[in-house]
């Protein structure tokens, strides 16, 4: 990789640990999350232009929303901040500027959190930091259906990219008997709701779980990777690769 002239770019898969229905692993983010990086590491092996390495994944996040259920673990967000500022300045210290926050947690103090990191990464060291957020408009329109209406918790979106990259973590037995939960949780995040008893959501997932499928879970990994390795090219060409905050799909 050093003798390599072609420009690195280091993957950062991110949090949380958090329960996920009776059905999806506490880890099913950073489980999406570090598929997703595998894949776009995989693609981009022999690209003549980037090469892509993957960084130990952080587990957890800013995480409040599930913590009426056991399995939960929060961090507070002066930790994760602190945390990755200190992996992009170390990095960056070695000649390794491009990293890129790959996530898949969306409340809205985890993001907030992880965009004054970029920030204060991109202060200290002068690299932007990448990012891709899905809860743009623009990215979520690509998705499925049930993140355009709003987004997905263990729901038929995440079960699906979980039983696709890592089969055997689903319990696919109690997921077949969910029943459904439709909650728009982008519009109950913009309207204040702070966490899931309180969105009327009492099994920690919305949507409908017990549709989920492999082929679902795998497209929604090709369209996930496509949009990462084109933000990986970006913030290797200096053009790019940092998406603004999404809002909820406000923007
Ligand atoms: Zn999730």
């Amino acid at each position: 990789m050093i003798e390599d002239p072609r420009p690195v770019v280091l993957l950062l898969p991110v949090g949380s640990t958090e329960p996920h229905g009776p059905h999806s692993p506490l880890a099913t983010d950073p489980i999406i999350s570090a598929e997703m990086c595998l894949r776009v590491a995989r693609a981009l092996r022999d690209d003549p232009d980037v090469q892509v390495s993957i960084l130990p994944e952080i587990g957890y996040g800013v995480t409040r929303f599930t913590k009426a259920w056991p399995g939960a673990i929060h961090i507070e967000e002066e930790t994760l901040l602190a945390l990755l500022v200190d992996i992009c300045v170390s990095l960056a210290r070695q000649g390794l500027g491009h990293v890129v926050i790959v996530n898949n947690h969306f409340e809205p103090e985890h993001i907030k959190t992880l965009h004054r990191a970029m920030d204060e990464a991109e202060r200290r060291t002068g690299n932007v930091v990448g990012y891709l957020d899905l809860t743009r408009k623009r990215r979520a329109e690509q998705l499925t259906d049930e993140v355009r209406e709003g987004g997905s918790h263990a729901g038929r979106y995440e079960t699906s990219i979980v039983l696709a990259a890592r089969p055997g973590l689903v319990d696919e037995q109690v997921m077949a008997a969910l029943e459904p939960m439709p909650k728009n949780l982008a519009a109950e995040i913009a309207h204040g709701a702070k966490d899931f008893v309180a969105m009327g959501l009492p099994k920690a997932y919305n949507g409908t779980p017990a549709d989920a499928t492999v082929d679902e879970g795998r497209q929604s990994l090709v369209t996930l990777t496509d949009m990462l390795t084109q933000q990986v090219r970006d913030l290797a060409a200096g053009t790019g690769g940092r998406d603004t905050p999404g809002l909820y799909i406000r923007v």
